[in-house]
């Protein structure tokens, strides 16, 4: 039998929500034993070049990566990879997104103040090198002494039906789509098993979805078959990754998402030749 390989095709650095440098995480995913890493910044590819430098030092294949969170309330988000980082048209949208996101984080900010958390812009400023979300509100709230963890701030102030939720100003899911096709991605959905309600795999293949993220750190291994049977049958190709933050986020190590060998070659033929 052929061994798995380890890729890890979802992580984040601390230009956007996660807590290491671009070239830490490429360190890390080595020590870790990742053959291909993709780093995922939401809304933002600034991180690639850093990445990228560390990735030729160490020899390891860096695929250059992005994820838009979609303003679906499904919790649709849209992976994209071997994206030209270059492309004026995308980092035009990636900075409408990521001016997008400061709006909804001051308007999550003026709710929770509302309730009497002493929560501020200067609370925030300076923790992300470029795109803001609702973990450095959690991680403001924490550091305010107001939760213990950034989960427990998400649990009781930031999600659905809380005093601090606002819904995503992200773009619609067709148009995250077409924003990483026209900038010549492949698109993919982020951990189908955390999308809330049905999810609609037929029409957003045919708004150009091309990968579905199989294997997740979260998944069951129930939930992968059926992932995978359904990715087979709609002809998607199957990605995965463990969505690493990063130290003190409470979330998945890097690494640890072994593919099937025959899996593995089916993404290694798409991708390697888009690594930097
Ligand atoms: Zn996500
Ligand atoms: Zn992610």
């Amino acid at each position: 039998m052929r061994t798995a390989r380890s890729f890890d095709l979802h992580t984040h650095s601390n230009y956007s929500d996660g807590t290491l440098g671009p070239a830490e995480v490429v360190e890390r995913a080595r020590r870790c034993g990742v053959e291909l890493l993709s780093i995922t910044d939401h809304d933002s590819t600034s991180g690639l070049a850093d990445g990228a430098r560390q990735a030729r030092t160490l020899g390891i294949r860096l695929l250059p990566g992005v994820e838009i969170n979609t303003n679906s309330d499904k919790q649709i988000h849209i992976l994209g990879y071997g994206i030209r980082a270059d492309s004026g048209v995308l980092q035009e949208k990636l900075k409408d997104y990521r001016r997008r996101r400061a709006a909804r984080v001051e308007k999550i900010l003026s709710q929770l103040r509302d309730v009497g958390l002493e929560v501020g812009l200067s609370d925030i400023e300076g923790v992300s090198k470029e795109s803001w979300g609702r973990p450095h509100v959690a991680d403001a709230l924490k550091k305010k002494g107001y939760v213990g963890e950034r989960q427990e701030a998400f649990d009781r102030y930031l999600t659905l039906g809380k005093p601090g939720y606002v819904a995503s100003f992200g773009p619609s899911p067709a148009e995250a789509i077409t924003t990483i096709v026209e900038a010549g991605g492949a698109a993919c959905l982020a951990h189908p098993g955390i999308v809330r309600g049905g999810l609609d795999l037929h029409g957003l293949k045919a708004l150009g979805l091309e990968g579905l993220e199989v294997f997740y750190r979260s998944h069951t291994r129930v939930l992968t078959a059926n992932l995978k049977a359904q990715a087979q049958a709609l002809g998607l190709l199957m990605t995965g990754g463990s969505d690493f933050h990063g130290p003190g986020t409470g979330r998945a190590d890097i690494g640890g998402v072994d593919f099937p060998a025959e899996d593995a070659q089916i993404l290694a033929e798409r991708f390697f030749s888009l690594c930097v």
